[in-house]
């Protein structure tokens, strides 16, 4: 039976690829320091250790695996773009990322998935008026917005150096995005839409619901079945030894983000624009090379993937209540 270790098993992401590999018929070692947080995983092992600690993660190690690492110090726009959170994004992060690389290199693996971020492209080719697609050769002359995009950039060329150097395959994906139910949708780390439908989950008709800046600026979505599809094809095209993007190109600013949700809550609401960190102006996914050598597109439309978000939300929402 095929082995897989999946690091950041917890979290939103990493939960959802755990289901995908048990489905496919994977033997899976999870590891967070968390469990997921509304659903109980189908690992076969679930592992609690800090991937910090070195010492405590060799004590995890199967070189026969594919090792698919997804843990990172992360949140929405509220927790990278205000730069408060910098030092523990990017401390926190490269360890974990050079732990995972050393150990593959002292101890051995079969092949490496890494999770990089849309936030890698440089500012300066996101505002508005410009081309908002993607390349994946964009990323260079580099100048993320963020110390989270820096510290991803900076993995991504650790991982393709140990590659080149030690020869083991790393594949790396870089998502734009990733939304869908099981998402967490409160507590300050929350992304875009899980945080909209929370707080159109909340509102009562006639009421108006906080949308961060003129609600101007544009991103694409990606809904996670497409995201798991992605990785898994990624996975098993051998020679993409390139960062690929994973994402969605179908654009849309977050005021007509938040004006789908509230249709699907066939609730009366009004956007109220606050003070609040917005990141870049404009930013979408150009498949052209996923495309080419993976043979994926994403297929869940926005209005399809944020039904089904906003029906998870509001109905564990009132669970809660
Ligand atoms: P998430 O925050 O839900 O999951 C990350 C997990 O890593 C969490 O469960 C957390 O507990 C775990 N983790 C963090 N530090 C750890 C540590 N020291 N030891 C053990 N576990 C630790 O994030 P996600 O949305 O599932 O994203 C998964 C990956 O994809 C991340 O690397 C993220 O940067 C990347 N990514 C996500 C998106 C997105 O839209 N969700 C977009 C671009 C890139």
């Amino acid at each position: 039976m095929k082995k897989a270790v999946v690091f950041g098993a917890g979290g939103f992401i990493g939960s959802h690829w755990v289901e995908y590999l048990k489905a496919k018929g994977f033997w899976v070692l999870a590891v967070d320091r968390k469990h997921p947080a509304y659903f109980t995983s189908s690992a076969d092992q679930f592992i609690l250790t800090d991937l910090r600690d070195k010492a405590a993660m060799k004590s995890l190690w199967i070189k026969e695996a594919t090792l698919y690492q997804f843990a990172a110090d992360m949140g929405g726009a509220g927790y990278v773009f205000t730069g408060d959170n910098d030092a523990e994004v990017m401390t926190n992060s490269a360890q974990i990322n050079t732990n995972t690389l050393r150990l593959s290199i002292e101890l051995g693996i079969e092949s490496l998935f890494f999770a990089s971020s849309a936030c890698i492209y440089p500012r300066h080719l996101q505002r508005h008026g410009q081309d908002p697609y993607l390349k994946e050769d964009d990323a260079y002359p580099a100048h993320p917005d963020s110390d989270y995009g820096w510290e991803k950039l900076f993995a991504e060329r650790m991982y393709m150096g140990v590659q080149r150097n030690y020869g083991i395959p790393c594949r790396i994906a870089r998502f734009h995005n990733v939304y869908g139910p099981c998402g967490i949708y409160e507590g300050g780390k929350e992304k875009a839409v899980a945080a909209l439908c929370r707080k159109v989950a909340l509102a009562e008709n006639g009421d108006s619901i906080e949308v961060w800046g003129d609600g101007h600026q544009q991103r694409s979505f990606l809904f996670i079945e497409d995201c798991l599809e992605g990785i898994w094809r990624l996975m098993k095209a051998s020679n993409v030894e390139r960062p690929l993007n994973i994402g969605s190109s179908e654009m849309v600013s977050i005021n007509d983000l938040a004006k789908l949700i509230i249709k699907q809550s066939n609730k009366a609401l009004t956007l109220r624009h606050i003070d609040g960190p917005v990141g870049v102006d404009a930013r979408s996914s150009d498949n052209t090379l996923a495309e080419e050598t993976i043979k994926w597109q994403p297929t869940v439309s926005l209005k399809e993937g944020v039904k089904a978000t906003y029906l998870w939300i509001s109905e564990v929402m009132k669970e809660e209540a």
